[in-house]
């Protein structure tokens, strides 16, 4: 799980996220929606603290991530590269080694960052592009493989690693309309797992449909959350309604 607490963000003067509490569950995933600008990468990026908050608190379990206490110091870089082991991100952009074949890009991590030896990080990635469904393209250079396929290998490379939670920021956006689908499956299959997931996403039919909960953001706020159907069968707010007019 996580827990952000009066989150606060500023750029310069510009405040990009004002006061955010949510509580991510276990097990469970949440869909981030809001307007381009709205906050949403920034608040993703504060859970894995690529982003510093400004105060407030963000918890993954019950650990503060990126200040040794609350308003306090910041957290020595080894301690943040330990926290971080434990959360998974996959970007729009899938961010592979060119240079590496799949399995040497799931591999990689686990030899690097969780210190398995080669042939246990091997067959530890094996299994993961199994499980997204690449097995067959192991060998395969990122240039040899389509963009769903490249997306999957960074999902492959993510989910080896055994994180507590997994952020998606907009994994789907860069790819051609054909391959949305597959990756959308990849990780609607890791929810049935109960892998706990943090979703930005466009995709209003995977809000709708996979997660249990949705949280709706505008200028740096959080202004609606809920179940998916509260959220887009009956939604009250005056800004959401009109966020999700735009995609009728
Ligand atoms: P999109 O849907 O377009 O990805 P978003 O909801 O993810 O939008 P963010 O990227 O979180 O939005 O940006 C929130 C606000 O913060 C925007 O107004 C953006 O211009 C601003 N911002 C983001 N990163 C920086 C930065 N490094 N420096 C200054 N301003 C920034
Ligand atoms: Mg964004």
């Amino acid at each position: 799980s996580a827990h952000l607490r009066a989150v606060n963000k500023f750029y310069g003067d510009f405040q990009a996220l004002k006061d955010i509490t949510l509580d991510i569950p276990p097990g469970k995933v949440t869909c981030l929606i809001g307007p381009s600008g709205s906050g949403k990468s920034t608040l993703l990026r504060c859970i894995n603290f690529l982003e510093e908050y400004d105060s407030g608190e963000v918890r993954i379990d019950d650990r503060l991530i990126g200040y040794e206490t609350p308003g306090g110091r910041r957290m020595s870089g080894r301690r943040l590269r330990e926290m971080r082991r434990d959360i998974g991100m996959v970007f729009q952009q899938f961010n592979l080694w060119p240079h590496m074949t799949a399995l040497q890009n799931v591999a990689e991590g686990l030899e690097r960052v969780r210190g398995l030896k080669h042939a246990e990080a091997t067959e530890r990635a094996r299994e993961a592009l199994a499980k997204v469904g690449l097995a067959d393209k192991e060998a395969n250079h990122p240039s040899r493989l389509s963009g769903g396929q490249q997306q999957r290998v960074a999902i492959a490379r993510a989910i080896a690693m055994q994180p507590r939670i997994m952020l998606f920021d907009e994994p789907t956006s860069a790819l051609d309309p054909e391959l949305v689908g597959e990756v959308l499956a990849v990780m609607k299959q890791l929810a049935a797992e109960g892998m706990t997931m943090v979703v930005v996403t466009h995709e209003m039919g995977f809000a709708a449909h996979v997660a249990d909960r949705v949280v709706f953001m505008e200028r740096g706020e959080l202004v609606a959350a809920g179940a998916p159907r509260e959220i887009f069968q009956n939604p009250t707010d005056q800004r959401l309604a009109s966020f999700l007019q735009g995609y009728r």
